[in-house]
């Protein structure tokens, strides 16, 4: 796997084309361990360098589904996620922002609490039930691994 430690910007027409579309499922069987390991860690590496608190896949160019995130502390790096229970409560947000859309935030809204299910770096189902800013974070990766940028579906109207 070729990794590009560039950010794709949604205002660059080529770029917005491939962070619209839906990524496809990460396929274990066609990556060794250590390609994983590798992967996860320059992702996170990406992320943590751009400031941000999450990355999708799809935001450096790979057409995999899986995203890396950092909220209080905690590493996450999930697999193939979809969001399995969303309660119909939502928190709402003053500024959410994107590393693919620099210098815009928007407030927004998002389940308060959901259940994010998918696959660890080796396979290994997983389910985290999160809230508060974690499911903010959950919500925007796998939104973003379905093609959709926050901009598009989750802006308070004011
Ligand atoms: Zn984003």
């Amino acid at each position: 796997m070729n990794i590009n430690t560039k950010i794709l910007n949604a205002r660059d027409k080529k770029d917005a084309k491939f962070l619209r579309k839906k990524t496809a499922k990460f396929d274990f069987k066609k990556h060794t361990k250590s390609e994983i390991t590798k992967l996860v860690s320059q992702m996170k590496a990406i992320m943590l360098s751009a400031n941000g608190q999450g990355l999708a896949a799809n935001q450096i160019g790979l057409n995999s589904s899986v995203f890396v995130a950092q909220v209080d502390g905690k590493f996450y790096a999930v697999f193939n996620p979809t969001i399995t229970k969303a309660t119909e409560e939502k928190d709402t947000w003053q500024g959410e922002g994107c590393l693919s859309l620099p210098g815009v935030t928007a407030p927004t809204y998002s389940p308060a609490k959901l259940t994010l299910e998918g696959q660890d770096k080796n396979g290994k189902k997983l389910k985290i039930k999160a809230w508060g800013m974690l499911a903010l974070t959950f919500q925007h990766e796998v939104d973003h691994l379905n093609g959709k940028l926050f901009i598009d579906r989750r802006v308070v109207n004011s």
